[in-house]
């Protein structure tokens, strides 16, 4: 509250007065509602957030319109595949050979400089700046690629509800009986955990959901239990029909690319959910169900408390830097 915004100053509440850098001047007939300030590591940020009351929010289609779904599969050789048959491909910004060269090179010299010295401050603030601008590229390219996913002629976008903090866990430690420390994988998988938090899966999610929402479309999250093992054609279910980039059912044969197979398995298992989600709400407008129909019910109401609400975005973000 308080806060007034004159060219390039700005007023902030028991700070006053100062000068700013205006990227993005704030369009007329918005009432400025709240300002966060960040600190980043070359220098300080202010976002504010505007609202105009005569702007509608952005209304979702209803569940019971929607026919057609995109699947997509999340990974790390490609960022994302999509059930249509496109591909998205992974710049990998923090484990590319590029950057990690030079994060070392720059960490090194942090290294051998005098702890508490001035040298070393501005060498660690050389550190930083790179892993500003890495993150901040990350952010760039995931609202780009949010922005091609949603702008898909579809009503509602599927991905897989993953548990990425779970795959980030460490690997348990196996001990032999003279209670040595064997080795259990984890230096093995390091690689892979840096590669999956570089992806950020559950950030580009979000992404997609806001930027879906902009388009009235929804985001169904789906279970991610054997959307890569299973076949698209006959349903059969199998770990070894995959081989790394290839996907060869051992029932029936068919020959697929494996990520994009996961995507159509990704987009059936959203349009199952849509489809028990109407035929639940259908069945509760009924007074009487026999008990097979309630039995229905209760599976499909388990198999949709996974599914996210669709959000309602109102308040537009405006980021501001101050210089
Ligand atoms: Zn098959």
């Amino acid at each position: 509250m308080g806060i007034k915004i004159q060219g390039n100053k700005i007023y902030l509440p028991k700070i006053g007065w100062m000068r700013f850098f205006n990227s993005r001047p704030i369009p007329s007939g918005f009432t400025i509602k709240a300002a966060t300030i960040r600190k980043r590591q070359d220098g300080w940020y202010v976002s504010i957030r505007i609202e105009d009351k005569t702007v509608p929010d952005y209304n979702t289609h209803p569940i019971t319109s929607i026919k057609s779904v995109l699947g997509c599969d999340m990974g790390i050789v490609k960022l994302v595949h999509l059930s249509d048959g496109h591909q998205i491909k992974n710049p990998k910004f923090a484990t590319n050979k590029k950057i990690k060269c030079r994060l070392k090179i720059r960490q090194r010299r942090v290294n051998r400089k005098v702890k508490g010295s001035k040298n070393h401050k501005k060498a660690a603030i050389k550190v930083g700046k790179l892993h500003k601008k890495i993150a901040d590229k990350r952010q760039a390219y995931q609202w780009k690629v949010a922005n091609l996913i949603a702008s898909r002629s579809v009503d509602a976008i599927a991905v897989e509800d993953l548990n990425v903090f779970g795959m980030l866990k460490r690997c348990r430690p196996k001990i032999d009986e003279k209670g040595r420390f064997l080795n259990n994988g984890q230096s093995r998988k390091k690689g892979l955990n840096r590669s999956i938090s570089d992806a950020s899966w559950n950030e580009l999610t979000q992404k997609i959901e806001y930027m879906a929402a902009k388009s009235r479309k929804i985001l169904i999250k789906v279970n991610p239990k054997h959307t890569s093992q299973k076949c698209n054609v006959c349903g059969h279910v199998d770990a070894s029909s995959r081989d790394k980039e290839k996907f060869i059912c051992i029932s029936c044969g068919h020959m697929a690319h494996a990520d994009i197979n996961a995507a159509k398995n990704i987009k059936e298992l959203a349009m199952l959910n849509i489809a028990s989600t109407v035929l639940r709400d259908s069945e509760e407008l009924e007074p009487k169900g026999s008990k097979r129909l309630k039995q229905r019910k209760e599976i499909s109401v388990r198999s949709m408390s996974k599914r996210t609400e669709p959000r309602n975005f109102s308040d537009k973000d405006i980021k501001l830097a101050i210089s």
